[in-house]
């Protein structure tokens, strides 16, 4: 028998009294029922206090000692494990968000109220609050570009006196606009090199290859060599293999 509880299935049943419900190493894969009956377990908290830590930089959120993608379902998985900490461990539960944040911007929150909802039985749910604090810092990824140690591609442009000042001029409106439209934290890092050249250091190669999209609209782009290295970056005591895409332009006049 397969029995319809809210939007669980249910495949499992008690030992104790034979009703459908979910196993719980917890409850000693006893029905809730069955559990309170046994135990005295209720959930009489009402609110539960939890915390979380963002990157600031990028929005991951950090468990143990990873970073996870800021997307809802790690969201949720994370929320549920820290709540085995707590009298939530013996309820399985559905986590319902403030419909107005997203999970990529939590790091601009200092505390969130999540609301959960827990089956009981079929017309019995739980509603009960937690709440969020919200702490910030820099994943070690974040922490690298920060620093200026970490870059994904690097040009090294040539040009001529003649176009020096246009080409400053776009290069300027580029890394303003880059810096306006960024969702994540990004370094891009301009160095003189001689009197008519620049080497630039990107942490995203897309922005690298945006840039030399632009300049293509205005310039002949002579590729004079383009190749990638590979790299290893140290971030968080562990070695991570990169690849650096370099550049080696002259840019001419139309
Ligand atoms: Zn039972
Ligand atoms: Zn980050």
């Amino acid at each position: 028998m397969v029995s319809l509880l809210t939007d669980t299935l249910y495949t499992y049943f008690c030992p104790r009294c034979g009703k459908p419900t979910q196993f719980n190493s917890e409850r000693r894969g006893l029905c809730l029922d069955c559990f309170a009956e046994l135990k005295g377990a209720t959930l009489k908290q009402k609110n539960f206090k939890m915390e979380i830590t963002v990157c600031v930089g990028c929005g991951k959120i950090r468990y143990g000692n990873s970073w996870f993608e800021p997307t809802r379902s790690n969201f949720d998985k994370i929320l549920k494990n820290l709540a085995k900490r707590t009298q939530l461990r013996f309820y399985e539960f559905k986590v319902e968000m403030p419909t107005d944040i997203e999970i990529s911007s939590l790091g601009q929150y200092d505390k969130i109220y999540v609301l959960i909802r827990i089956p009981i039985t079929s017309h019995n749910v739980l509603r009960r609050g937690i709440e969020l604090r919200i702490n910030k810092a820099f994943c070690p990824l974040c922490s690298k570009k920060r620093s200026g140690k970490y870059y994904e591609s690097v040009l090294h442009i040539r040009f001529s006196r003649d176009i020096e000042s246009e080409f400053m001029l776009i290069l300027d409106e580029f890394i303003n606009t880059s810096m306006i439209q960024m969702e994540k934290l990004e370094v891009i890092d301009v160095k003189k090199d001689g009197a008519y050249g620049v080497v630039i250091r990107f942490s995203d190669r897309k922005m690298a290859r945006s840039l030399l999209t632009s300049l293509n609209k205005k310039f002949s782009l002579v590729i004079l060599k383009r190749y990638r290295e590979q790299v290893t970056v140290e971030i968080n005591n562990k070695l991570q293999r990169r690849v650096v895409e370099k550049y080696f332009i002259r840019l001419l006049p139309t």
